[in-house]
């Protein structure tokens, strides 16, 4: 009968063991706590016993029964505890506020088609020279061919300050003359200087009171129109792509002889004509020419050796062709809804 008992006890704690759910141990209380189950069935030996025999019997059945029934009360709550922990787990809510989406910032018209001419230039082997914005008469002016009472001077008239030598330079090309004076008329040139420049304008959809230049100067000997065209036509490549084309008009500057417009065919409409180039398929990006011999001759070059190209353009201007903007004025205001237009457009290119 111990061996019976002993046998049963070992077989409903492995059943146990291998039980995990809630479902399955009612199963197993239906089989062997029930009252037709193997342990009534060991009970009910009881009545063959002698007075004895049935008391020591009891108690070992007592013991027995306990010791199974505690078996699967507390298994029973182990996995009462593992499904709720499982249910608390899956139903588990975050409660952290989401972070503040911050926007990152993006460069300014002027900056982005600033940095990206000067990564083009640079590879052609340009230096990139800064000068400053309130300049000398004679350098914006008189050392260009510009003296003063030059009604060439009325097309850039600019700010003057109380003392009358200085200006806010109404071009960048007062760095050239710069440049070109410290290189003491010996050595050759190969600059950009871009940077703000500043006229006396009403402004509109087109003029502004300042505006950024890009302007670049080469100087060396055997230099002519044809290194200038090849130039400007790697720089319009570069900027609006494989498909643009350049072209030369015959112009008038005082500090360049020949001067020319630069213009490119319309980007847009790949020169067939719309109302970006109105409707010519042609775009003036640039002016400039070879520089004037009074020029080079007034910073100590001699034009019997040396030669060079001068050419300029706006920032601005170069900015809204490529980025499709209407107004000028957008690219230095504060309004952030039109910022948000020129992120559309952006992302859309
Ligand atoms: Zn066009």
């Amino acid at each position: 009968m111990q061996e019976k008992i002993q046998n049963l006890r070992t077989e409903i704690k492995e059943k146990l063991e291998n039980t995990k759910t809630l479902k399955d141990l009612t199963e197993l209380k239906n089989i062997y706590l029930s009252k037709k189950g193997p342990i009534t069935e060991l009970m009910s030996h009881m009545k063959d016993l002698d007075n004895e025999e049935k008391k020591e019997f009891g108690k070992i059945m007592n013991e027995f029964k306990t010791d199974i029934s505690n078996s699967f009360d507390s298994l029973k709550n182990k996995i009462e505890e593992y499904e709720l922990n499982k249910k608390l787990e899956s139903e588990k809510i975050d409660i952290n506020l989401p972070s503040t989406v911050i926007k990152n910032g993006s460069p300014n018209i002027d900056e982005a088609i600033i940095e990206d001419a000067e990564k083009f230039f640079i590879s052609m082997g340009y230096d990139v020279v800064e000068g400053p914005e309130i300049e000398l008469d004679k350098y914006n002016f008189e050392m260009l061919n510009l003296p003063k009472e030059h009604p060439a001077r009325d097309a850039q008239d600019t700010f003057y300050l109380k003392d009358e030598t200085y200006l806010l330079r109404s071009q960048t090309s007062p760095v050239q003359i710069r440049e070109m004076l410290s290189k003491k008329g010996e050595e050759p040139v190969r600059m950009i200087c871009p940077g703000k420049t500043y006229r006396r304008e009403n402004t509109d959809m087109t003029h502004e009171q300042e505006f950024c230049q890009i302007e670049g100067l080469v100087i060396d000997k055997n230099i002519s129109l044809s290194d200038l065209k090849g130039t400007f036509n790697a720089f319009i490549k570069h900027m609006f792509g494989e498909n643009v084309e350049a072209r030369f008009r015959p112009s008038y500057y005082p500090f360049t002889e020949p001067s020319v417009e630069m213009d490119m065919s319309c980007p847009n409409c790949d020169g067939s004509g719309c109302s970006m180039c109105k409707p010519k398929g042609w775009i003036t990006i640039c002016g400039g020419g070879m520089v004037h011999p009074n020029v080079l001759r007034a910073c100590g070059y001699d034009p019997e050796i040396w030669q060079g190209f001068a050419f300029g353009a706006a920032a601005e201007r170069i900015g809204m062709l490529k980025y499709g903007i209407s107004d000028i004025r957008m690219i230095h205001q504060n309004d952030l809804r039109n910022d948000r237009n020129l992120d559309r457009k952006e992302t859309n290119n």
